[in-house]
């Protein structure tokens, strides 16, 4: 079909986000200064993508680069043409607009009289469980061919991303780490909607601001940055986004104009977990069932290890038996609670420069005592992590699998609900349930630390750490660290105790 669109301006991003909601696109062109500062995406996952980017150019060695320059795309569009037409086969970046909708290709390769466009994501999955390219990933592409094929002949178009199979063992293979996918049929079949696509949002752009509702697509497929704006009318507390476990159903209440958890009528049925929650809200009653909590107690025996692992993880493996993405334990801390009331403190941090496990394993297996239980909090993921440091070195493995069997759960009587504040909101992770047990406890709040203040700065932190030059932040860097691991542990020490003074009131 013949769709006539006349130019307007348009980066692939900024289609991207119109594909997402007209609204978006409207607001970002034109009251950008309503956008939200704090969903701006952050610099450390630009830097991921820049490093997985440049790696897989070397997939294709020797192209020519065009630099990006904000203050002249003309300029950048005017290269890539010159390299075209002077035979340059490899190239990186290349910048095209068509219709002014501009677009750059992150690895544009020549293949016979045709080219081949390469576009890079840091991704580990491309599809969605029918098996079809994500959509995402697809209008991303899909929208490259669609200005490319106005001037150049267009031979395949592939997705190249992170193969989560790839275990290095020496040298970095590339070819193993990347895998390249072929998605030329669906961006075919993608191009026969782009004109009309293009042709709405032209439409929408020189109209008054769109009139769409908040819904799914605020985070589908990203989320959006203008929810300060456009979520306004959401009460801040309580509201029905702050029910744990709807199942979707807060979407319905939306829809029927109930906006608040006090507004829910008791006609409207829920899980009974949200149901649960909603109930305690309204009552703003505190639920303690002593006889479960004390058994729960009873299963913990002395010497009491309170145990917690912190993890990172890189997309480019940087040591031997290193997979991407993969969970590499760094560190970690333990309180011991003797029976005669007396505690020991004993914690391990890594070398960033080195790959800190096998040290850990060593200093874990000395440190932990030899009997007693290892409480965790949430110990699903303290046990996975055990099992791989296992498997990571075969030797110890027996005393590192006869630990799991010592692991108590210490989240497991608010994840049942022995304990219940509404507070809680339906949750029972430890940032929950600690500043509830113990509000304004300055020994207790997280706030209190410095840069580390959760275990996903310290996953960051740890992975960039051997990038830092300046020893001194080095050091500084490190005791928050271990600052942050240590008051994981005494947090399940004082919540242990808590609940002894629960069952003896
Ligand atoms: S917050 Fe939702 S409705 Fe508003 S612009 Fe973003 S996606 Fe559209």
């Amino acid at each position: 079909m013949e769709v006539n669109i006349k130019m307007m301006n348009l980066s692939k991003s900024q289609y991207i986000r119109g594909l997402q909601c007209h609204r978006s696109l409207w607001l970002y062109k034109n009251r950008l200064e309503l956008r939200d500062k704090s969903n701006i995406q952050t610099d450390s996952l630009f830097k991921t993508g820049y490093q997985v980017g440049e790696l897989a150019k070397q997939l294709f060695a020797g192209g020519v680069e065009i630099a990006f320059d904000s203050d002249d795309f003309g300029g950048m569009i005017a290269k890539t043409k010159s390299l075209i037409t002077n035979g340059t086969e490899v190239i990186y970046e290349a910048t095209f607009s068509e219709n002014g909708i501009f677009v750059m290709v992150d690895i544009l390769v020549k293949n016979g009289d045709k080219w081949d466009i390469f576009e890079v994501k840091g991704t580990t999955k491309i599809q969605n469980k029918n098996k079809l390219i994500k959509k995402k990933y697809l209008n991303d592409i899909a929208i490259q061919w669609y200005v490319l094929s106005c001037c150049l002949k267009l031979n395949r178009a592939y997705i190249v991303h992170i193969d989560n199979t790839y275990v290095r063992q020496g040298e970095l293979s590339l070819e193993s780490l990347f895998k390249k996918v072929d998605v030329t049929d669906a961006v075919l079949q993608q191009q026969e909607i782009i004109p009309n696509q293009l042709k709405s949002m032209q439409t929408m752009l020189i109209s008054d601001e769109p009139n769409i509702s908040i819904g799914k697509h605020c985070f589908d497929p990203y989320e959006c940055d203008f929810m300060t704006y456009c979520w306004q009318h959401i009460p801040k507390e309580n509201s029905v986004f702050d029910i744990s476990y709807a199942n979707g159903k807060q979407w319905r209440l939306l829809d029927m104009g109930i906006y608040s958890i006090d507004d829910i009528p008791d006609s409207f049925h829920l899980g009974a977990n949200a149901s649960l929650q909603i109930a305690y809200h309204k009552s703003q009653e505190v639920k303690i069932d002593k006889t479960k909590i004390k058994m729960f107690l009873d299963t913990i025996k002395y010497p009491i290890n309170f145990f917690d692992f912190e993890t990172f993880q890189e997309v480019v493996p940087r040591f031997n038996n290193q997979r991407p993405y993969k969970h590499i334990p760094f560190q970690y801390s333990l309180h011991i609670l003797y029976e005669d009331g007396t505690f020991e403190h004993k914690e391990f941090l890594g070398d960033e420069n080195k790959d800190p496990r096998e040290s850990l394993i060593v200093n874990m297996l000395n440190d932990i005592t030899s009997e007693g239980s290892i409480v965790a909090y949430n110990q699903s993921f303290e046990i996975k992590q055990i099992k791989n440091l296992a498997n990571f070195m075969p030797s110890r493995d027996k005393e590192l699998l006869d630990l799991i069997e010592r692991f108590v759960d210490l989240a497991y009587p608010f994840q049942k609900k022995y304990y219940y504040h509404p507070k809680f909101k339906g949750k029972y992770s430890i940032k929950v349930v600690l500043p509830t047990l113990f509000p304004n406890d300055p020994e207790l709040d997280y706030k209190k630390l410095g840069t580390v203040q959760n275990g996903g700065d310290a996953m960051e932190i740890f992975a960039k750490l051997h990038l830092l030059k300046d020893q001194t932040k080095r050091e500084e860097i490190r005791d928050e660290l271990l600052a942050y691991c240590h008051l994981d542990t005494l947090a399940m020490v004082r919540i242990w105790e808590k609940l002894h003074t629960m069952i003896e009131d």
